[in-house]
Formats: structure tokens, C-alpha cells, sequence
């Protein structure tokens, strides 16, 4: 646990704690790395919450999920 400062807006934050699924599964997270992917690629700015809320929490789905971004970059 550290206090570093993301810039995800704390309301929404709020929100997702308060729901009754605030974070992924891996699993869940698994399924949707390939759109999240190719999201990413195609728009730098995409924001997927979950996602990123998951992604910042998991070193193995970040790792995997760079490698698709990586993958799906170097395609173009
Ligand atoms: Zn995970």
C-alpha cells in the first residue's frame, strides 16, 4: 500500500468501490484484455476504469495485457 497519486477521479472511484463488483477477476479481466488491447492501440487516451483499477492492482494481467499492446502495436 502506498499513497502515489493517480489521477483517477475520486468520485468515480468512490462509485466503483461501492459497487458490488469494484474489481475484476482475472478472469474477468482476461476477457476483455483483447478489446481493452485494441482500444488502447487505436486511442492512447481510452479509458477503461475497471480495467485500469484491475491492471494497476495485478502485475500478471498488466504484464500480459503490455504484451498485447506491445503485439498489437508492432502490427499497426
Ligand atoms: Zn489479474
Amino acid at each position: 500500500m502506498n499513497t502515489n497519486g493517480h489521477d483517477l477521479p475520486q468520485t468515480l472511484l468512490d462509485k466503483l468501490l461501492l459497487d458490488t463488483s469494484p474489481y475484476l477477476s482475472c478472469d474477468e479481466c482476461f476477457e476483455r484484455l483483447d478489446r481493452y488491447a485494441e482500444r488502447v492501440v487505436a486511442d492512447p487516451q481510452h479509458a477503461d476504469l475497471p480495467m485500469q483499477v484491475h491492471l494497476n492492482a495485478c502485475g500478471a494481467c498488466a504484464e500480459e495485457a503490455e504484451t498485447l499492446i506491445d503485439l498489437l502495436s508492432g502490427r499497426g
